[in-house]
């Protein structure tokens, strides 16, 4: 699969369904499969910290999860194809997961919104197992208990939600330890499965609006999204 580099971070350029097929076959190796879904604001952060750099250079799949790459990829013409969201991956994948009896366990979220996303799931997904859930506001000296929970459940694959960058900083640090196939870095995934936040309206989606509706309705991410036009121009100026 090609990488693209924006601002030194590679990000595959593949569509949501060639990102699904790579994740389909991650399922049939028999290691560990980091998956990371960067959007602009993680690729800021990566920029001053080259340990979360490093994080997602090693990541097996690395899909464009924020209009703002996309934009990037075409100012330059670097061919990112199209938006791949987290949510939007996982959906598929929980599909095939369901009518092929694969396992998913869910880490993340405050108390119980793991249990309903996993309530959600199992409604929505024919044949789905949610093998275990775990909220993710833990204690360190509980993460030996989580990974021993996780494993002894058998799932064959992790949805980590735990905000960036702690996700992709809790996959790194665990991932000789976890015996599942797929670990991917979902962010607030959980909470949309768990109907507790909401995804924009598809026409938002499709115009690549869903950053404006979402300042509309947490208007205090507006200093998060003040990093989009920051990052455009340091994109622009360093590649
Ligand atoms: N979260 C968590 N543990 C933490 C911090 C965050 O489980 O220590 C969860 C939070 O409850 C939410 C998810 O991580 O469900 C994503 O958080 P946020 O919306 O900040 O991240 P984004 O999706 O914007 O990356």
């Amino acid at each position: 699969m090609k990488r693209v580099e924006i601002l030194n971070v590679p990000i595959h350029a593949v569509s949501q369904h060639e990102a699904v097929e790579a994740l389909i076959g991650f399922l049939n190796q028999d290691k560990l499969m980091k998956v990371y879904t960067p959007n602009p604001e993680i690729v800021m952060l990566a920029q001053a910290d080259e340990g979360l750099l490093n994080i997602l250079k090693d990541g097996d799949l690395v899909v464009p999860d924020g209009i703002g790459l996309i934009m990037a990829s075409k100012l330059k013409g670097l061919g990112l194809k199209e938006r791949v969201t987290g949510v939007d991956l996982t959906h598929r994948l929980l599909s095939y997961c369901g009518n092929s009896k694969k396992s998913v366990f869910i880490l993340g979220g405050k108390p119980d919104v793991p249990e309903k996303a996993a309530e959600n799931i199992e409604n929505k997904y024919n044949g789905i197992k949610i093998a275990g859930t775990q909220h993710g506001y833990f204690k360190q000296e509980e993460n030996e208990e989580i990974i021993n929970s996780i494993n002894s459940s058998k799932a064959d694959v992790l949805f980590v939600c735990l905000g960036a960058p702690r996700q992709e900083i809790w996959i790194d640090d665990n991932k000789d330890k976890l015996n599942c196939r797929i670990a991917i870095g979902l962010g607030g995934g959980v909470d949309i499965y768990a109907g507790t936040a909401k995804r924009a309206p598809m026409a938002y989606q499709k115009l690549g609006l869903e950053w404006f509706y979402r300042l509309m309705k947490e208007p205090k991410r507006y200093k998060r999204m003040l990093l989009l036009p920051k990052f455009l121009v340091e994109f622009l100026i360093k590649g």
